[in-house]
């Protein structure tokens, strides 16, 4: 059945939201605090509110998608009468610990409250790449969650809070570290003026099959506390990773990514874990 939401923050995600709501047949209330913005919507069918109160009050559900977690305190605070009895589902990007702070203030002024964490750029929003990671109150999520289904796939991840920033914070990290690595073995390449694109297959597969194989090896150990390898122990790549260390320095490719890298492992072989795998530095990062 159609839903009547509330879009606060229209930028470049929150009007992707907006515009799926609409187009999955909803009704949307939208409110923009430079108020140009809101005119696409609008012509599209969305309602425009005159205040963010008036967004809050027009909805079942209420979604807010602003720059950061103090944007969306600044915008609530003054408005916090107005949040008695209503849902908010806050998809701004932020820390576990700013969701846990924002969801015991909204509690507080009586509202539900759910968190999430966008797993798509605008463009990927209700589309099958693209999913919203969600914590926070269960019950409202149940609710609501045929309507969140317009903005693409959703995942729960647990009634605390701070969850969703969690599973996004980590998705993310996994990126990253992904990115260290392909952007240090392009610098490598084009240290000898071999054309990326010549490569870029080669380690698309590299990265994909190491992916499949590391990622669930390396939580299996983890979760059965057995670091024992039969892959490729600490011992190896400790004893390797120097000469990788000086053939970026005979390419004149910067070390700075993988220094950490080789520290750590020092330090793994030298605390006695030779003969266990990658999962062991998981336990040496946490400490
Ligand atoms: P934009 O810069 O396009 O939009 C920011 C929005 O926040 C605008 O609507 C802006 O209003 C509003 N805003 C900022 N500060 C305030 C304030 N103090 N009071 C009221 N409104 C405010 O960013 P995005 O839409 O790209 O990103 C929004 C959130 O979504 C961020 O937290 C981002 O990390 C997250 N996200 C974005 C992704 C992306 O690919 N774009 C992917 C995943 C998450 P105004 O128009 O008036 O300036």
């Amino acid at each position: 059945a159609p839903a009547h939401v509330s879009v606060i923050g229209l930028g470049m995600m929150g009007s992707a939201l907006a515009a799926a709501l609409l187009k999955a047949g909803h009704q949307v209330t939208v409110w923009n605090r430079n108020p140009a913005k809101t005119g696409i919507l609008t012509a599209q069918g969305a309602f425009p509110a005159q205040s963010p109160a008036a967004a809050i009050e027009a909805g079942e559900l209420t979604i807010l998608c602003l720059t950061t977690y103090d944007d969306v305190t600044g915008l609530l605070t003054p408005i916090a009468a107005s949040l008695k009895g209503r849902v908010l589902a806050n998809l701004t990007n932020g820390t576990p610990a700013q969701a846990r702070e924002l969801a015991a203030w909204t509690a507080e002024q009586g509202a539900a409250y759910l968190d999430g964490g966008i797993m798509a750029v605008p463009q990927m929003i209700a589309t099958p790449a693209g999913y919203i990671l969600y914590s926070g109150d269960e019950r409202a999520y149940e609710a609501h969650r045929p309507t969140l289904a317009a903005l693409g796939g959703t995942r729960w991840t647990g009634t605390d809070p701070g969850y969703a920033a969690l599973y996004d914070l980590a998705l993310l990290t996994g990126m990253y570290g992904m990115v260290m690595g392909v952007t240090q073995a392009y610098a490598m390449i084009r240290s000898e003026n071999i054309p990326a694109t010549d490569f870029a297959p080669l380690l698309a597969d590299w990265v994909t099959a190491m992916t499949q194989g590391a990622v669930p090896g390396i939580a299996a150990a983890l979760d059965s506390g057995d670091h024992l390898t039969d892959v490729s122990s600490l011992a190896v790549n400790q004893a390797a990773i120097g000469g990788f260390l000086d053939a970026f320095a005979a390419q004149g490719v910067s070390p700075a990514f993988f220094e950490p890298l080789r520290d750590l492992l020092d330090r793994s072989v030298a605390e006695g874990h030779s003969a266990d795998g990658f999962s062991r530095l998981v336990e040496l990062l946490g400490k």
